[in-house]
């Protein structure tokens, strides 16, 4: 229960018995990790995972939860304090059914913790000694509400990121000795596709570098190399897609077969889903985690869910993580397929095995049997976007990717468009602000207007004023779009 640290430099004892329980928990960590190097067989990289029954699944867990509960309370001291906070001793936690014993740990929390110990906080397994020992990369979030997050990943995590993102990959449809793929970012601090490189070369599926190169150069190496997978943001998918088309190319006909979309909705928002797919002539998946606990393939599709039309949903491998969905109020587990707010516990890093984390994207959990033959629960609908991200128009709950959802369906949007709030008698207004496409002639502006505002309103259920854009003047970006402009503060009277 004691810690005796002095200023935050922990005690010979403690770091001995955090030693301890370190290797405890690498060594649970690798007891279930099979298939490492390479597939099991033709259609699932480590079979015996994930087709494992939910009762094997709830023991590897179980397990596996036991040796985090001990590690985190010797190695991390922001979870030593809230155990001993609440009189939690390791040998509390025996089963997944004491898991609601533990209060769960939001953005806030960690926020908190950093301000009180910068620059790193104190919710990761990593310290100095051991970031300059085993540290391998260090990975931020995007830092849209408050200071940026970062966090010191480790070599031991490089490798089950890797293997457990190939997983995800692989599931998709993708191969060796057919694909290979333009990772178009770059290289920032962002985790995402840094995951999807590692595991591109555990499964032996070559890379076309498009690190840091223009829009127009990346235009060129798809054009001269032939990548069959093409991995960005969603945003960026479609503005890539009309930057090729200024350049006198049609994406349609290009070798890609395979977009593959993470950081914002995609999937879930169905006319985004059908533009992305009949612009590129190609199948989209998605891929979903966060920075905090889940960089390492948290939730993803299968080439089943992708080739069908209709309701998708992603997969939630079981051995890696524990995935929950609670009430976004009162934090408790919401019922078997009810919709409540996303919740994870990572089972497979080194760095960053947070319990309990509060991610926050509204789904539902599913347990059917999907027709791949991985026999994990799914995010019915998959991710429809952060509960942070929500707002509250005129009483009405608003998710951005709903307004997306309206624009994609006229065929005559352009790519770009921004959702601006104001409140100018006090009354909120919306606004959406949306491009025309390239060469779309202003004289019909008045008949894309119509046809946005009546798309609108029988999506998002609100009115809005919609105001056309000629095309090339919003802004564009790579990594996550920043949509929305709430200046309902500085407008009302
Ligand atoms: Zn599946």
């Amino acid at each position: 229960m004691t810690t005796h640290s002095v200023d935050g430099v922990p005690a010979q004892r403690d770091r001995d018995s955090a030693g301890v329980a370190r290797a405890s928990w690498l060594s649970t960590v690798d007891r279930y990790r099979s298939a490492l190097s390479a597939p099991d067989d033709d259609r699932i990289w480590s079979r015996r995972l994930e087709t494992a029954s939910a009762a094997e699944i709830t023991e590897i867990q179980a397990v596996k939860l036991r040796a985090l509960v001990r590690y985190l309370h010797a190695a991390v001291p922001f979870y030593r304090r809230r155990f001993d906070a609440i009189g939690l001793e390791p040998g509390d936690i025996r089963g997944l059914e004491d898991l609601t014993a533990i209060p769960p740990v939001t953005k806030q929390d960690m926020a908190a913790d950093l301000a009180e110990h910068p620059p790193w906080g104190t919710y990761t397994a990593v310290d100095e000694p051991t970031w300059l020992s085993k540290g391998w990369q260090i990975f931020a979030s995007s830092g849209t509400t408050g200071a940026p997050r970062a966090f010191r990943y480790t070599g031991f995590d490089r490798e089950t990121w890797a293997w457990s993102t190939a997983r995800a990959m692989y599931a998709m449809g993708f191969r060796r000795g057919r694909d290979s793929a333009m990772l178009a970012f770059g290289y920032g601090p962002h985790v995402w596709l840094w995951g999807v490189h590692y595991g591109l070369n555990l499964m032996g599926i070559p890379i076309v570098t498009a690190g840091g190169l223009a829009t127009t150069a990346r235009v060129r190496f798809l054009d001269m190399y032939r990548p069959t997978i093409l991995a960005c943001t969603p945003s960026y998918a479609l503005y890539l897609a009309d930057v090729m088309k200024e350049m006198g190319l049609d994406p349609a006909e290009t070798s890609v077969r395979h977009l593959f979309c993470a950081g914002e909705p995609s999937m879930a928002v169905p006319a985004l889903r059908a533009r992305l797919e009949s612009t590129w002539q190609a199948t989209l998946h998605e891929f979903y985690g966060c920075t905090e606990a889940a960089p390492s393939a948290g939730a993803h599709s299968c080439a089943e869910v992708s080739a069908a039309p209709g309701e998708v949903s992603l997969h939630l491998p079981g051995d890696t993580h524990l995935w929950e969905v609670v009430d976004p109020d009162t934090m408790a587990p919401v019922p078997a397929g009810e919709r409540g707010v996303s919740v994870v516990t990572n089972l497979l890093s080194e760095a960053s095995p947070q319990l309990r984390f509060v991610v926050g994207d509204y789904t539902r959990l599913g347990a059917e049997p999907c027709p791949c033959g991985r026999n994990t629960p799914r995010a019915r609908g998959g991710f429809l976007g952060r509960a942070d991200d929500m707002l509250n128009v005129r009483g009405v709950t608003l998710f951005p990717s709903m307004i997306e959802d309206a624009v994609r369906r006229v065929p005559d949007a352009g790519v770009e468009y921004e959702i601006v709030l104001t409140a100018p008698r006090g009354l909120d207004e919306l606004m959406v602000r949306v491009e025309a496409t390239a060469g779309f002639p202003a004289g019909d502006h008045g008949a894309l207007r119509e046809a946005l505002v009546r798309e609108i309103r029988s999506r998002a259920e609100l009115r809005a004023s919609v105001e056309i854009l000629e095309y090339g003047v919003l802004p564009r970006t790579q990594t996550k779009a920043r949509r929305v402009r709430d200046l309902r503060a500085e407008t009302a009277a």
